[in-house]
């Protein structure tokens, strides 16, 4: 018999590799707990975060796209879907508007490329769907959301512009 098999029946017999296992549990039974009670507890999310996307009015509720379809151009996986109208005083705004989030990898190019900051991506990450078709955000759903969640917008995109 080697020596080598000697060790392993020793180890074996006395359990050593339990024992180790044991030892690490051990080492953190008494540590600080880091594990959060979800959905009571959240981790802090930076303003950069990339959710749920919205669109923006400026403060007297006009929208702010202007319909340059910029954020369709630049968007990777082709889930933005922008059709152009123009108004009776000349402006451009969207008659259609959708982003469909099962082709969206939120990646951000489409905020980024807003001249006018109007699709932005939200802090919002605790959205589902229960039936076909609620995957498509509509200029209106989109506008809703921006109206909902404006003030938590705006002190995102002000947090981080220093670094913009
Ligand atoms: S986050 Fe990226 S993939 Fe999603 S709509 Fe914007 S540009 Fe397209
Ligand atoms: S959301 Fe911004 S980039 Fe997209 S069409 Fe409107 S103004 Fe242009």
């Amino acid at each position: 018999m080697t020596m080598r098999t000697i060790k392993y029946y020793l180890k074996s017999f006395l359990f050593l590799e339990l024992i180790k296992g044991l030892m690490v549990t051990g080492g953190y039974l008494f540590k600080r707990k880091i594990t959060l009670q979800y959905p009571e507890q959240k981790t802090p999310i930076s303003p950069r975060f990339r959710g749920l996307h919205a669109q923006r009015r400026y403060a007297n509720g006009e929208e702010r796209c202007i319909a340059c379809k910029l954020c369709e151009a630049v968007c990777p996986a082709l889930a933005i879907t922008i059709d152009v109208e123009e108004r009776d005083d000349g402006t451009r705004r969207t008659s259609k508007y959708d982003i469909d989030l099962f082709k969206c990898i939120y990646c951000g190019f489409c905020e980024e490329a807003c001249p006018v900051d109007a699709i932005v991506e939200t802090d919002v990450f605790e959205y589902h769907f229960e039936n076909r078709g609620e995957n498509i955000m509509t200029k209106d759903k989109l506008l809703a959301v921006g109206d909902k969640y404006e003030e938590s917008i705006a002190a995102n995109r002000a947090a981080d512009a220093p670094y913009r």
